[in-house]
């Protein structure tokens, strides 16, 4: 890819369905090259591949899923969440633009950012063409359709709709981006759901329920204990959303200055801002649902006052679906 983290992994699953492929890459010629190749060499050919599962709609897992179902005739599986925002962005891409710059407006991001960031994406895009999913995998797991002895997870956080695999035959899980060894999956907020931190919480407790002999990330090498790497990553996520909170205090502060303290003295790249404001957003949120922090709000945007333990108490939201219109 031609930006960090520098390489995706694409999974070839052999099922007595048929090859599974498990996500494929950005949208690149280069990218195809490679996926080609391995799908060639492992499988024989393209028309073996039976079943393609996108763990989540971000470019550099779904980039090449409209070529691969084109070469292999396989049916799309998708988180039922991932699934509906993809199709929503494909039918609806100027009302998808104004949520995203609310969002970012409610950060206290400037407008010449907002139009920087908005720019940067139309240019991305030729990189992922959306694809419409033929199946849509909801709840929290269940049977993989046409690839027996897997099964998915619903492990939300990254994304909405995230899914994992999981074969309980020897305990290995394909877990995409939900579990990343020597990095955190960014979090961050969006339409569908109204706590990603405690969705992604709940995910890896998910995923450490299946005490997992093997796990395999979608970048980089696995962690070589998973089942630590989990309580690690679940750690990381409750200390994240302390860290977020103690950088608020007694007069308002927007998501874009809770960043700016948080990242104090590192040179961040819009794409990476980008990602910092929409996950401390999500900690802030939850915070201000348990009672721990307070919102004021002005003009579209959101101000996090700091509220002690207790005071105000209103107990964490139930997360539900929220799913878009
Ligand atoms: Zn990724």
């Amino acid at each position: 890819m031609p930006f960090r983290p520098r390489s995706v992994h694409a999974y070839l699953l052999d099922t007595p369905g048929g090859w599974v492929l498990v996500d494929g890459g950005l949208g690149t010629d280069e990218a195809w090259s490679a996926l080609d190749a391995g799908v060639r060499e492992a499988a024989g050919a393209w028309a073996a591949v039976r079943l393609h599962v996108v763990t989540h709609m971000h470019m550099d897992h779904v980039g090449l899923s409209r070529r691969a179902r084109d070469a292999s005739g396989a049916r799309v599986a998708m988180g039922r969440l991932d699934a509906e925002r993809m199709a929503h962005a494909a039918a609806h891409p100027a009302e998808e633009a104004e949520y995203r710059r609310a969002m970012l407006r409610r950060c206290g991001a400037p407008a010449a950012w907002i139009d920087a960031v908005e720019g940067q994406r139309a240019e991305a895009q030729p990189l992922a063409p959306p694809v419409e999913a033929d199946l849509a995998l909801d709840g929290d797991g269940g049977e993989l359709p046409g690839a027996p002895g897997w099964r998915f997870v619903w492990t939300p956080g990254h994304t909405a709709g995230h899914v994992s695999l999981h074969r309980p035959a020897d305990g290995v899980v394909v877990a995409g981006d939900a579990v990343l060894a020597r990095i955190t999956p960014t979090l961050g907020v969006n339409r569908q759901r109204a706590d990603p931190v405690g969705d992604y919480l709940e995910a890896l407790l998910r995923l450490e329920a299946l005490a997992p002999s093997r796990v395999l990330p979608g970048h980089g090498e696995p962690p070589e204990d998973g089942p630590g790497r989990l309580r690690e990553l679940r750690r990381a996520a409750e200390e994240e959303t302390e860290t977020v909170g103690a950088l608020l205090a007694e007069a308002p502060r927007t998501a874009w200055e809770v960043v700016e303290a948080r990242y104090a003295g590192r040179d961040l790249p819009d794409a990476a801002r980008l990602l910092a404001l929409r996950e401390t957003l999500a900690h802030l949120d939850r915070r201000a649902a348990a009672g721990r922090a307070a919102i004021e709000t002005r003009d579209g945007v959101d101000g996090f006052v700091r509220r002690r333990d207790g005071e105000g108490e209103r107990g964490a939201s139930t997360p539900e679906h929220t799913p878009h219109g």
